[in-house]
């Protein structure tokens, strides 16, 4: 007998028949000797029904704050109906095929959140009900996407009714999972599971039957449609076994493993650390080619060779320049093989104006899954490094590590002025999630994704000096701008650049901030590019071959498929290409890492047409 948690969204329960289907599947679980616990989303598109009726109802001037909180406070106890009707249903279908069953609302159940409405976090969620119902012998069905606040004053439950933000049904269903330290959350959708990249460019996508959630979370871009990466983190955190399935098929779907049982602390489910530790790597050295021409082939011209002299690549970064037509590109490797990869590299005739050696530097690194979503972060770090007097030399970022190379000698004090900032451990340098003799057979490639709603900024000539890129990062957090894939790139000239990408929708602000304080922070031109997109490659076993870079930069410059920006972290390289060429470059990636099946994954008919 197992403890399981379903979790149906909008589409799964979109009408009585679909209601019906879902019945039946959990009396099926049920029947199979299991407990289950049941939470769902609103019918349908219930919910953007009820935001148009909000919106149909409200007034368009301009309101004050205490107007748009008040709004705030009122939607929330709209938005919570939608999941109201889906519980009721769903228990009255079940008491009526004669599976006792009873139906909780987020204030029943005690799904406690912060005092926040429209996008509260959730602090905890009472199991004791839940547990009662069950021993009871009851499927309890309840509603997601809903808490009830705490009381600032006592402590206590209030009885306000919060919500989560669209999509967090997912949320709550991993949170009461975790709660209620259930076997496993299953999240029915209308995918069959997790694909290792999107099938409507590539038909011939293959199903995940498993994946890690670090490697989840960094392919966010593709996984966010399916799984919200809220409950992804709070999977991670507590180590809930989760799996996506399609509630439309019999097939197992995807798994999503975490390795980390029960670090998490169930009182204050989503309220984690949002970085977790600080790890720092002596064993680095840093090689940079300075004014590198800009055209396709080069990253592969350079990182080929290194492969197959078996140098084990670790940062790579490559950023945008002033002039017009060329680019630098720096990478660090480990201290023994810095002799052999700087004959490689010298040897290449790349073009470059120079070639750089920097033997005494460190990577320091913080990684947590809790950066997604807020970009205070990264300046958070650069301003530690910054006021201990640490300069960076080369930045890289993905969705969830941030990591700068710095002087080693610069080592201690900069992990002094992280611990102080974030109060986090310092853990090994390596933290991986996969042991690689288990699972030897898997591609380090899991998964390709493409994120073409990404507009690029450079920033150039920063004054290569403490607390610049914070400074420069500051500008963006006070307008609530999220950037990703920084880059800072290494330059001779005692100037660097700093080039990020950021969503489109952000572009023209990012921009008028950043150009507003270029005089005050003495840098040069910024120059933004709304014509790009990000492709990345995922997987936690890439950390084990050497190479796996340098063949997604093969197969770009052999569809003559330009790079322009490079961003790596342990399990993750993002590159910048041109827009009208992103999909080109997915396919070919896709196909490089053979990761197509030899039929395309079946999605039901009535899906097909959903966008
Ligand atoms: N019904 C809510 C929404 O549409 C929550 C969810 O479906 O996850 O955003
Ligand atoms: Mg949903």
């Amino acid at each position: 007998m197992a403890l399981i948690v379903q979790k149906y969204g909008g589409s799964s329960v979109a009408d009585a028949d679909r209601i019906k289907a879902v019945r039946d599947r959990i009396k099926r679980t049920v029947d199979a000797g299991n407990q289950v616990v049941v939470v769902v989303s609103a019918m349908g598109k219930t919910t953007d029904g009820l935001v148009a009726l909000a919106e149909s109802v409200s007034a368009t001037h301009a309101q004050t704050l205490t107007e748009i909180a008040a709004k705030e406070r009122e939607m929330d106890l709209l938005l919570a109906t939608g999941e109201q009707i889906t519980i009721a249903l769903l228990s009255m279908a079940l008491q009526s095929a004669g599976q006792p069953a009873i139906a909780m609302n987020g204030s029943q159940v005690r799904v406690v959140t912060e005092p926040i409405h429209t996008r509260a976090r959730i602090l905890y969620v009472e199991p004791e009900q839940i547990k009662a119902a069950l021993d009871l012998g009851k499927v309890v069905v309840i509603a997601g996407f809903q808490g009830v606040a705490i009381d600032r004053v006592t402590g206590l439950p209030s009885t306000e009714i919060t919500t989560l933000g669209r999509g967090g049904s997912d949320t709550s269903a991993v949170a009461i999972a975790a709660a209620i330290n259930a076997d496993i959350c299953e999240i029915y959708t209308d995918v069959p599971g997790i694909l290792t990249t999107d099938p409507r460019i590539v038909p011939k996508a293959q199903m995940l039957a498993e994946i890690t959630c670090d490697e989840m979370l960094e392919l966010a871009s593709l996984g966010a449609k399916v799984l919200h990466p809220r409950s992804v983190e709070i999977a991670r955190n507590f180590g809930v076994k989760m799996c996506v399935r399609s509630s439309w098929l019999e097939d197992a779907g995807t798994v999503i493993t975490s390795s980390r049982i029960g670090t998490g602390n169930l009182k204050t489910l989503e309220i984690n650390n949002f970085v977790e530790a600080v790890s720092i790597d002596y064993d680095q050295v840093k090689i940079a080619l300075l004014q590198v021409p800009d055209r396709p082939g080069i990253a592969a011209q350079l990182f080929t060779p290194l492969a197959e002299k078996g140098i084990n690549v670790d940062l790579i970064i490559q950023a945008v320049q002033e002039t017009e037509g060329v680019n630098d590109i720096a990478f660090t490797i480990p201290q023994d093989q810095l002799r052999l990869a700087e004959v490689v590299t010298r040897s290449l005739e790349m073009g470059a104006s120079s070639v750089t050696v920097d033997a005494d530097v460190a990577k320091i690194s913080i990684i947590g899954v809790g950066m997604i979503g807020r970009p205070g972060v990264a300046a958070q770090m650069f301003t530690a490094l910054a006021k201990a007097g640490i300069n960076i030399q080369m930045i890289s970022t993905s969705e969830i590590k941030i990591s700068c190379v710095i002087a080693a000698s610069d080592g201690e004090s900069a992990i002094a002025a992280i611990q102080k900032t974030f109060d986090v451990p310092v853990r090994s340098h390596q933290a991986c999630e996969i042991n690689p003799e288990t699972n030897s057979d898997i591609s380090p490639v899991r998964g390709v994704a493409l994120d073409r709603n990404r507009a690029r900024i450079a920033v150039q000539q920063v004054p290569d000096r403490p607390g610049m890129a914070a400074k420069i990062l500051e500008q963006l957090v006070a307008q609530n701008i999220s950037l990703d894939m920084i880059v800072q790139s290494q330059s001779a000239r005692n100037v660097n650049e700093i080039a990020f990408t950021v969503a489109i929708g952000d572009l023209a602000k990012a921009e008028t901030a950043l150009k507003q304080f270029a005089p005050v922070l003495g840098y040069g031109e910024v120059s933004c590019d709304g014509d790009i997109s990000k492709v990345s490659i995922v997987g936690a076993n890439m950390i084990y071959q050497s190479g796996i870079a340098a063949r997604m930069f093969s197969a770009l410059a052999n569809s003559g498929i330009n790079i322009e920006m490079i961003a790596t972290s342990e399990i993750k390289v993002s590159c910048v290409v041109r827009d009208h060429q992103a999909e080109q470059a997915l396919k070919v990636i896709h196909q490089e890492f053979n990761l197509s099946g030899d039929r395309a994954i079946e999605v039901p008919s009535v899906l097909k047409t959903k966008p």
